[in-house]
């Protein structure tokens, strides 16, 4: 029986900046509440990272999707096309609207959505297409945006796993209409928890700082002419926050060469498909370090993660596809739909430790786990 202080995580952050420093700082001057002096700090530099004039700082990635489908108007209905693998705040985002996901299948190469079903999915409902950028590697943006442009819909761009990464050279967060990020503790950029939506949009923007608010009224407080939440982003998030994006660039670099050691290590295994490193516009960030087993493995995902843990090896499968969630299904949607790539992706895929924190010799220690695996199965 291995101790528990053996097991390798699947992600541990790195918090050894100026974090303890600056929450110091919050506790020292009383300032713990959204009405903090950092929380603008912060909301100024991570949109100025995104490449964008605004930044409303939410309580987490999915809060953040929630309050950018509903400034852009979405509403009973309106259809928004998104890829059918991803998480389910994409959709949610959408549903609790009362607005309807309409699923393209993924691209097996890149795991991103194949932008080249989204054309024949557009229909007189369809508001928006929401570009979801998985696992460290951009969705081609283009090609959605001149789609958008054609038949006038709006972008949405699920950011969360990008902080840092660039398309064709252009910041990820800097697409389409309004974009999002999560700061989640295996995201690039952790708050604990944490999101952002930014836009160049100054009404947009403003319409956002309402919904993360309970849509007080300017005028009188405490009276309201809609329903909102409260996705308030406190200062002590943005403390911690500050610090991380301090270190954005080294982040990024340590993430790249945490992907390039574990493909090399990992390549000459058969039945692993590992992630792609570079396509013609993006390097891959790794937002974490996904494997896929290959077709002539029989085993799925769970099986291979158990074994990890025997291992000592923390692991997490990848998401499940938006039209087998049970929820959607008993509510009568996406019946009869079927995404073969996705649904791949979603039995096949796992995740291997690659948090900040993670240490070589426990990098190593994963790549021999791994392989003693693979050997068994
Ligand atoms: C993490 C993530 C989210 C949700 O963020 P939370 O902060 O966990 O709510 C949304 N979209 C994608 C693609 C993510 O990876």
């Amino acid at each position: 029986m291995r101790v528990n202080m053996d097991f390798i995580p699947v992600n541990e952050p790195l918090l050894n900046g100026n974090e303890k420093k600056y929450l110091c700082e919050c506790i020292d001057t009383g300032w713990i509440s959204s009405e903090g002096p950092f929380v603008r700090k912060f909301e100024d530099k991570m949109s100025t990272v995104a490449g964008r004039r605004y930044g409303i700082a939410v309580s987490n990635g999915t809060a953040a999707l929630e309050v950018a489908v509903q400034a852009l108007g979405i509403g009973e209905g309106d259809e928004v096309i998104m890829p059918a693998f991803t998480i389910i705040s994409c959709a949610m985002a959408v549903t609790k609207l009362g607005a309807v996901p309409v699923l393209v299948d993924s691209d097996i190469h890149t795991w991103n959505m194949n932008v080249d079903e989204i054309e024949a999915k557009i229909t007189a409902k369809t508001k928006a297409i929401m570009i979801v950028h998985l696992y460290g590697l951009p969705v081609e943006a283009d090609k959605v945006l001149a789609l958008a442009e054609k038949y006038n819909l709006k972008v949405i761009e699920d950011a969360a796993e990008m902080h840092g990464q660039t398309y064709k050279g252009k910041p990820c967060g800097s697409f389409g209409d309004i974009s999002t990020f999560s700061f989640y503790p295996n995201k690039h950029i952790t708050t604990g928890e944490g999101g952002m939506v930014v836009t160049d949009d100054e009404k947009l923007a403003e319409r956002c700082r309402m919904l993360r608010n309970l849509c007080f009224r300017k005028d009188i407080r405490y009276v309201h002419d809609e329903i909102s939440d409260n996705y308030r982003f406190t200062n002590l998030q943005a403390a911690v926050g500050l610090a991380q994006l301090e270190r954005l660039d080294e982040f990024v670099e340590r993430k790249r060469a945490m992907g390039k050691y574990y493909t090399g290590q990992l390549k000459d295994i058969d039945g692993l498909i590992l992630p792609v490193e570079r396509t013609d516009y993006a390097d891959n960030i790794y937002w974490v370090y996904g494997i896929v087993l290959d077709k002539q493995i029989e085993a799925d995902n769970k099986t291979v993660q158990k074994l990890l843990a025997e291992e000592g090896i923390g692991s997490r499968t990848f998401f499940w596809c938006m039209h087998e969630q049970p929820v959607y299904q008993k509510q009568g949607l996406f019946k009869e739909e079927s995404y073969p790539d996705a649904e791949y992706l979603a039995r096949k895929g796992f995740y291997i430790p690659s948090g900040l924190a993670l240490t070589t010799e426990q990098m190593e220690r994963v790549v021999m786990g791994v392989r003693r695996v693979m050997g068994r199965i």
